[in-house]
């Protein structure tokens, strides 16, 4: 009886480690914390592992999938690979601003050197990076090979793993932006992590959290004001216009909500803040480093 009680607990502990899970690896905008001639308070704070706007996803087989190339690359990879015990990874762009894809530059001759790494990118951003230095460098010896994504068509990662890119209205200056649905075996799960407001997107952010199990949306700024330049020039959802549109949805739909992608300037990154406070009072959550997501 012993025996099979625990026969049954190892393979519990086996089934477990190969589950399909998320892993938040970032929950800072681009430009991270602290941020460059950044002399105010919000940049005094020190948080370990505070970097940029990432998740990882590793499959049933090991194998590790990073949603953006940050600056905090490097480490977010390092934390990845170790948890998954596998060295095999892939990499999914949403977009061509900084804190986004800029940390492949650690893939080339200069540092690791890899070998044809699958980078999912869609038809302006793979154009983009082919096209332009030091990223064509990358392409034209082999480190990366670009995977060509389509709006709306998904991938399939493994039997019961796929992810599926769906465009959003952003800046747009050198590629298209993209989020990503996550589909598993029992659980789906949607990133965005930049987008420039909920009205301009051709879905209907509130149809959107009811399909699915996780939501991960942009959290940029708490409010208007809170940086000192035209906002209008770098629009994103206030959590404030996020909250006053999703407060609407009962409790179980809010609780699927995790905002990620938080400026320096966000007061919302101290915990225990009145303006984190008030959010987490009504159900939503905000994304922390290392929390994991069963698929
Ligand atoms: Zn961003
Ligand atoms: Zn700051
Ligand atoms: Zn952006």
């Amino acid at each position: 009886m012993k025996k099979a009680l625990l026969i049954t607990l190892f393979l519990c502990v086996v089934v477990i480690s190969h589950a399909q899970k998320l892993v938040v690896l970032g929950t800072l905008q681009d430009g991270g914390s602290p941020h460059m001639l950044c002399e105010k308070k919000c940049c005094e704070i020190e948080l370990a592992h505070d970097y940029v706007s990432c998740l990882g996803l590793i499959d049933e087989n090991d194998h590790s999938y990073f949603f953006d190339a940050t600056p905090d690359f490097v480490n977010q990879s390092r934390y990845l690979l170790n948890l998954s015990g596998s060295g095999a990874f892939s990499i999914f762009l949403t977009h061509a601003h900084m804190g986004h894809y800029s940390g492949l530059i650690h893939l080339g001759r200069e540092a690791s050197s890899v070998d044809a790494i699958p980078v999912y990118a869609m038809p302006r951003m793979g154009t983009f990076l082919s096209t332009n230095g030091p990223w064509d460098q990358l392409v034209k010896l082999k480190n990366i090979e670009i995977k060509g994504l389509n709006d709306g068509q998904k991938v399939k990662l493994t039997n019961s793993l796929s992810v599926t890119p769906l465009l959003v209205p952003h800046r747009d200056e050198y590629s298209e932006t993209v989020g990503y649905l996550i589909a598993g075996t029992q659980r789906t799960a949607l990133f965005i992590p930049d987008i420039d407001k909920w009205n301009l997107w051709d879905r209907d952010i509130l149809e959107e959290i009811k399909k699915v199990s996780y939501v991960f949306l942009d959290a940029t700024f708490m409010k208007e004001g809170e940086v000192a330049r035209p906002m209008s020039e770098v629009p994103h959802p206030f959590i404030e216009e996020s909250v006053a549109l999703f407060r609407s949805l009962p409790l179980d739909q809010r609780n699927k909500v995790y905002f990620i992608h938080l400026n320096h300037s966000n007061p919302a990154r101290v915990k225990n803040s009145a303006d984190r406070a008030s959010v987490e009072a009504l159900g939503f959550h905000f994304a922390e480093f290392g929390q994991t997501f069963k698929l």
